[in-house]
């Protein structure tokens, strides 16, 4: 049986000097057939195995992982949670995240961390403010909390802001979300991966998918690194190389991948307790438990599989984080990184079946798909068992492109992390 988490195996852990704890999933050597497979091990595709399992009692369930979990944007991200969007759809889906993001760490017995410091979305000029009341009054309409500050209320909020933004980014107002916040990337991948294994989901990393069996329209398998594996289900969720797999299956998506980057400065004591984002600006900023600052750049305006992004975008986006807060002038950074982003045209993701019966696509999440991670494998996980899209998903299909009926959230947010 699983050991579960709690303050007695870590009193009797401790007594062991820590030797003893067991492994958090099993690493097992695939099966020849599974009722369904998994491709990509991040957030959304570990989330998609465990609720398969735990609300639909799929077990025969295979997670395939090119590389390490987490490994993905999944362990890049700047662990932004938020769900204030503007257009219905939109706010839907990351507030059904939201509501399971509050219960994730007692759902998984796993702490993820999570910690809803509150987020603010700058207004720099008139247009942020009138874009900041609508997206509010959108927000409050949708039940989620949201609210306006002017000036003081921003300075109050953070006291560590220059409300002058250096002259160029004069601060006038912002959103306020204070359920939003941050978690722990990694833990939520190594919470879900947990919680799966334990419910008897195989956990497979080093195992990329080079391709499909595909016979009479249906997915039959998919080829891998270590072999063929039959599958009577596959959901596909490998950001960063969704036009690539697809591609593989024989259908194109309408989907751009970019680098985006982020970095991190060296370890301080507490003083920015509330994550600070900024559409015109394109930066956004929060402390990590450990100190560091974790800062956020625009996208690299070019298509690229690099996990890195160019220099200009952090000179930039540095520019801006110090006229926003002149303190942090001095701090030293201490590494960045890239990660891949697949962005649809209207920045808002697909969750849809596709034109293969039992091959389901979860991809297009661009800047902003860690705070989504529960919800969307809540109802990516009902999608596959199903075979019908869940209510809340069912705007996200492929055939949006083809309606024409797209949730455009580009112009609404700006920054959409
Ligand atoms: C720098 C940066 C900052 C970001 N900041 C935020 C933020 O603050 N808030 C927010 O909400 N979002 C943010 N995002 C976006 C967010 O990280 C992603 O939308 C989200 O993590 C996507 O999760 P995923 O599980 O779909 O993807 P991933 O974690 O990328 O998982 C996909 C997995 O699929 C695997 N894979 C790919 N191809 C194959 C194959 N052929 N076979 C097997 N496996 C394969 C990959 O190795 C990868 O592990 C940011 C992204 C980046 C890069």
């Amino acid at each position: 049986m699983r050991t579960r988490y709690n303050v007695f195996s870590l009193a009797r852990n401790a007594m062991r000097h820590h030797a003893d704890w067991p492994k958090a999933w099993r690493s097992p050597e695939p099966k020849s057939s599974y009722d369904a497979v998994i491709v990509g091990g991040g957030g959304h595709g570990l989330a998609t195995a465990y609720y398969l399992a735990k609300e639909h009692k799929l077990t025969n369930v295979a997670v395939l992982e090119r590389s390490w979990l987490g490994g993905g944007n999944t362990g890049r991200n700047t662990t932004i949670v938020r769900s204030n969007y503007l257009w219905d759809e939109l706010a839907a889906l990351y507030e059904h995240a939201m509501k399971l993001w509050e219960g994730l760490s007692q759902d998984l017995n796993y702490n993820v961390m999570f910690s809803q410091r509150g987020v603010l979305n700058l207004a720099h000029n008139q247009h942020d403010l009138r874009e900041i009341s609508r997206r509010v009054n959108a927000n409050r309409l949708n039940g989620i909390d949201s609210e306006v500050l002017d000036a003081k209320g921003v300075k109050d909020y953070c006291p560590a802001i220059d409300l002058r933004g250096g002259g160029r980014y004069p601060v006038l107002g912002a959103s306020l979300q204070r359920r939003g916040g941050t978690a722990r990337h990694d833990a939520v991948a190594w919470g879900y991966a947990r919680a799966a294994d334990a419910l008897g989901v195989d956990i497979i990393q080093e195992c990329p998918v080079e391709g499909f069996r595909i016979s009479n329209g249906r997915v039959q398998g998919v080829q891998t690194g270590k072999g063929y594996i039959e599958a009577r289900k596959v959901g596909l969720v490998p950001a960063g190389h969704a036009s690539v797999l697809a591609e593989r299956a024989g259908f194109r998506l309408p989907v751009t991948s970019v680098p985006l980057q982020a970095l991190v400065s060296e370890p301080v004591k507490p003083v920015l307790d509330c994550v600070i984002m900024s559409g015109a600006v394109h930066a956004y900023i929060s402390q990590s438990d450990k100190g560091e600052l974790v800062i956020g750049a625009g996208v690299d305006k070019y298509v690229g599989y690099g996990q890195r992004g160019s220099l200009p975008v952090t000179e930039e986006t540095l520019g801006a984080i110090c006229e926003l807060f002149p303190i942090f002038r001095r701090m030293r950074m201490l590494r960045n990184w890239g990660g891949i982003v697949d962005t649809c045209p209207d920045a808002s993701p697909i969750l849809s079946k596709t034109p293969v019966e039992g091959l389901y696509i979860n991809c297009g999440w661009g800047t902003g798909g860690f705070k989504a991670t529960p919800g969307s494998g809540h109802v990516f996980a009902h999608t596959i068992a199903t075979d019908r899209p869940h209510a809340i998903n069912a705007p996200f299909s492929l055939d949006r492109f083809r309606s024409g009926y797209l949730i455009d959230e580009h112009g609404a947010a700006a920054v959409a992390h």
